[in-house]
């Protein structure tokens, strides 16, 4: 009953919308990594939401929404996004829940963020610089704060301790004594009376909702290919995107994150630095990048665009055991004369069919492509497989192949209705739509 929503290649596919889409089926949607640096849009009615932190289940009345214990939280973010949705009438009291066990985004960790690209320099990761990945350093070197740590803000208290070492480790990277902890203290004192309701064990939460017979949304933000483990490192997001970050993300066993649904473009997208094999550079993907809108909903950055990698992939259906794919943006590619498939890559004279671990090797990498010829007529808003164009058909099945895994939904438009489900997919076993 249990679904695992994530993206199946460097991020930005869509996920929102298919969450959003899949929501009426599940009564909690569990976020369960990254920080405010993910943007999901979702169009309701011509009505767009741009959530960063909180899962776009909140736009559905009656579904709680949790931020899990792998998620890293900037309070100041998570406070203006709830004051933007209850002013767009959305009611969140008691249906948003934070783990005791999330890290937070201190006030500093973005200006190291910001630091550390600088000192990089030519090699810089291309981060959204808000403060995510040192807020990551600090959770893995064990001096990092979390959410349930405010409930003793006491000036001895391990809170002020833990705060007090970590603005004297600041002060000597950045090289001035410029930051007072107890300035940092007051700011998370000052977050705490609103952050307190929302601060729970959510890891008991879902148990317990789940022996009631209640169905979970797993959540995922970036993508596979973002991975810390399995990304394209070190051109990567610091937590882990696939499958397995959403068991240790929210408290849960493997077996219980359920069936896994893998959110893929029909082309290829990449914000930020590093290898992408089927990047278009010229006028293609310019084309590509206007008319699938490709700028990042969080930071605006225009992302690279190339055609579909199918080695990518494959290489996200192993890694997280995809039972099926959402193939999203399908409309984008309406009137392209040809398609290209990369269905293998020519790496130093020899053909590969999977995705090589190192990053050098995947940067000489050309892809091996596949031509189809495209269509001219719109399919933008379809909603039935039958009406789309042969050649579109023909295109979604050759990406199945390729892929190894069919497609449960064709996306053609950013509207929740602008959706083809496929009634024989692996998403037929779900429970029916709850009314609310
Ligand atoms: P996410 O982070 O994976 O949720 O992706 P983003 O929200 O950053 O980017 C997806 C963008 O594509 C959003 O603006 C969506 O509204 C839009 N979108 C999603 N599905 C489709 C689709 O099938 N067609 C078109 N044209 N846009 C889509």
């Amino acid at each position: 009953m249990n679904l695992c929503v994530l993206g199946a290649q460097w991020g930005d596919e869509g996920k929102g919308k298919i969450v959003d889409l899949l929501t009426p089926h599940f009564d909690i949607v569990a976020r369960y990594q990254g920080g405010h640096n993910a943007g999901h849009t979702v169009f309701v009615q011509g009505r767009k939401f741009v959530l960063h932190l909180i899962p776009s289940g909140i736009l559905h009345p009656g579904v709680v929404c949790v931020i899990g214990n792998g998620v890293v939280v900037d309070p100041v973010a998570l406070f203006a996004e709830l004051d933007t949705l209850q002013a767009a009438g959305i009611e969140t009291t008691g249906r948003l829940l934070v783990s005791d066990k999330a890290h937070l985004i201190l006030p500093y960790h973005r200006e190291l963020d910001v630091l550390s690209e600088a000192r990089r320099g030519e090699r810089k990761i291309g981060t959204t610089s808000r403060g995510i990945g040192p807020a990551y350093e600090d959770k893995i070197g064990r001096r990092g704060v979390r959410t349930g740590d405010l409930a003793d803000p006491s000036d001895r208290g391990p809170l002020a301790l833990a705060i007090r070492e970590n603005v004297a480790a600041r002060n000597r990277l950045v090289g001035n004594a410029d930051l007072h902890w107890e300035k940092v203290l007051a700011h998370l004192r000052r977050a705490w009376p609103r952050l307190r309701p929302l601060v729970a064990d959510t890891s008991v939460f879902v148990h317990r909702a789940m022996a009631q017979g209640r169905a979970v949304l797993f959540e995922g933000a970036q993508g596979t290919l973002l991975d810390i483990d399995h990304g394209t490192y070190p051109f990567v997001t610091s937590s882990n995107a696939t499958a397995g970050g959403a068991a240790t993300g929210i408290g849960v066993g493997p077996g219980a994150v359920g069936t896994v649904l893998g959110v893929a473009k029909a082309y290829t997208t990449r914000v930020g630095a590093g290898p992408l094999p089927t990047e278009l550079t010229g006028e293609l993907g310019e084309r590509l990048r206007e008319s699938g809108q490709e700028f990042g909903a969080s930071t605006g950055r225009p992302r690279r665009c190339g055609w579909y990698d199918a080695v990518a992939v494959r290489y996200a259906v192993r890694v997280n055991g995809l039972a099926a794919l959402a193939i999203t943006k399908l409309d984008v590619l309406d009137g392209l004369e040809r398609l290209e498939i990369c269905t293998a890559y020519r790496c130093r004279g020899e053909v590969v069919t999977e995705m090589p671990g190192d990053i050098a090797q995947l940067a000489a990498c050309e892809p091996v492509y596949e031509t189809m010829p495209g269509w001219t007529r719109s399919t933008k808003g379809l909603t039935k497989w039958a009406d789309l164009p042969v050649e579109a058909q023909r295109y979604v099945r050759r990406l199945e192949e390729t892929s190894g895994v069919g497609a449960a939904i064709v996306s053609t438009g950013s509207d929740r209705d602008h959706t083809i489900v496929r009634e024989d997919g692996v998403l037929s076993h779900l429970r029916s739509p709850v009314r609310r």
